[in-house]
């Protein structure tokens, strides 16, 4: 299928020119670079924190290769501790799957933690469109569903948003009094969102890591949030990517230090909730029904292929979203579905067989930022340079296609490469000036010369002054 050339061209222009966009980027992203970096250096010697790294890849990578039999041994003991597994082939199969749950329990209202997964799925207007109210409690997620928009950055899905936006938000839906005391603002939502607990019928969550070993989900988060939805009402659904698992529960460990030091600059986030199943006869509290629904939604494709499977080793800190040039200057809606940045110019063509995002792999300068600040060393620009001709083939219009051909064709002989010199630099003499080529309006130039200058060909080639006696010159 012929994908959208210039998807994210547009957007990522209209975002570059908003100020008030540009000065929220600058400040939250340089934020989470220092404190993530600050982490990083005072605590761990530089060859402490590449060890760590580096087992983390290990674990994640092994466990991909073996994914059928950890997912077979999350399956038996889910079902052990008293939950359902469910796998999803896709986002329509995983909506499903919620809908019948939520049906069979005559669920109203649905409170939801931070989930990409339900992102993928769109679950919110599948619910909405069925009489089910969900309303999402991270307070970044609240907000954005308040605004109608998708999250902005991986974990911090609200941060293009001033205080002054949310409580022009806050006073539209919840009838509150003006205020950008982000106290007060906090106070707001949860106030609001205290009814909305005491009240759902079936939480829906994430799940950071689903241990293998012992059938666990592992939430972490930051405001408590998490810890209501899967332990107050009724039902709880945990959502979960297949890639999500890991072997064991000793592993945790390593993955719980290296996800809040690269995601935020923190230790330990505020909570880490491990839960394996619905409450027991002997639990205070808890929900009666516990169910894991594992995405599938174009993961396995990905896994087959041995040059991308790596891009499944991703955690979701969003470190590299920070660090990464164009994301610091285009944001997150720029890139036009659920995961931004750098991992989602891989993941989004990847996950989608290139019906959506077949540009991205483009919006990257290859810098390696990304690459140095990630947790489970995921060597990103290989993978988009692995992705980059497929991209070509879809987004590439005749026009370059052919340049391209004639430039390989050109590239492969001397004598041609010769003749299309000399044509070449008669054919840009009414263009150059002092060696370079500004401003052309000719059509393959012109998208060049708007904002840098072309090099114009040398008057004289490498091979012609070697020729001529630089081979003699003296060094
Ligand atoms: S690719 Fe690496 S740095 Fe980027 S979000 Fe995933 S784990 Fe974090």
């Amino acid at each position: 299928m012929a994908a959208k050339a210039a998807a994210f061209k547009r957007s990522s222009a209209v975002a570059v020119r908003n100020p008030k966009l540009q000065q929220t980027l600058h400040h939250v992203v340089r934020h989470f670079t220092e404190a993530r970096d600050a982490a990083v250096a005072s605590e761990f010697p530089p060859e402490t924190w590449e060890q760590m790294r580096e087992r983390a890849s290990s674990i994640k990578l092994q466990t991909l290769l073996n994914l059928d039999f950890y997912l077979d041994m999350v399956d038996r003991n889910v079902r052990r501790n008293g939950g359902h597994v469910h796998f999803a082939a896709d986002a329509a199969e995983a909506n499903r799957i919620v809908l019948d749950i939520a049906k069979r329990n005559a669920v109203k209202r649905v409170i939801k933690s931070k989930s990409m997964v339900s992102e993928e799925m769109r679950l919110n207007p599948t619910l909405e469109a069925e009489g089910i109210v969900p309303v999402e409690t991270d307070l970044g997620e609240y907000i954005i569903q308040l605004a109608k928009e998708t999250p902005f950055h991986i974990i911090a899905p609200a941060m293009h948003k001033t205080r002054q936006d949310v409580s022009r938000l806050f006073q539209d839906w919840l009838r509150s009094a003006p205020t950008d005391d982000i106290k007060t603002l906090c106070a707001i939502a949860r106030n609001a969102l205290r009814q909305q607990f005491a009240t759902a019928d079936m939480g829906v969550s994430g799940a950071n890591f689903v241990v293998a070993e012992t059938g666990t989900v592992v939430l972490v988060t930051n405001e408590g949030n998490g810890r209501m939805t899967t332990s107050v009402p009724r039902v709880h659904v945990a959502l979960a990517g297949m890639e999500r698992v890991i072997p064991a529960i000793e592993d945790v460990a390593l993955f719980l230090r290296l996800l809040p030091r690269s995601a935020t600059g923190q230790r330990i986030t505020s909570y880490n909730s491990f839960i394996s199943g619905p409450r027991r006869a002997s639990d205070e509290d808890g929900p009666e029904e516990f169910h894991l629904v594992l995405v599938d939604n174009g993961r396995l494709n990905l896994l087959k292929d041995e040059r991308l499977r790596e891009a499944l080793k991703c955690i979701r800190c969003g470190a590299c979203l920070n660090v990464c040039p164009v994301y610091q200057k285009t944001g997150g809606h720029a890139y036009g579905w659920v995961y931004p940045g750098p991992i989602g110019a891989i993941v989004t063509p990847a996950m989608n067989g290139f019906a959506r995002g077949a540009d991205l792999p483009f919006a990257s300068t290859l810098c390696g930022a990304c690459k140095d600040v990630c947790p489970v060393k995921i060597d990103i620009p290989k993978l988009l340079l692995d992705l980059r001709p497929e991209a070509a083939r879809r987004t590439g219009t005749w026009a370059e296609r052919l340049l391209m051909r004639r430039w390989v064709d050109m590239m492969r002989a001397r004598e041609s490469l010769e003749r299309s010199s000399r044509l070449a630099r008669l054919m840009q003499r009414p263009l150059s000036r002092e060696g370079v080529i500004r401003r052309s309006r000719l059509p393959l130039l012109a998208a060049w010369t708007q904002a840098r200058d072309f090099p114009a060909v040398a008057e004289k080639s490498f091979a012609r002054r070697w020729r001529d006696g630089l081979s003699r010159a003296e060094p």
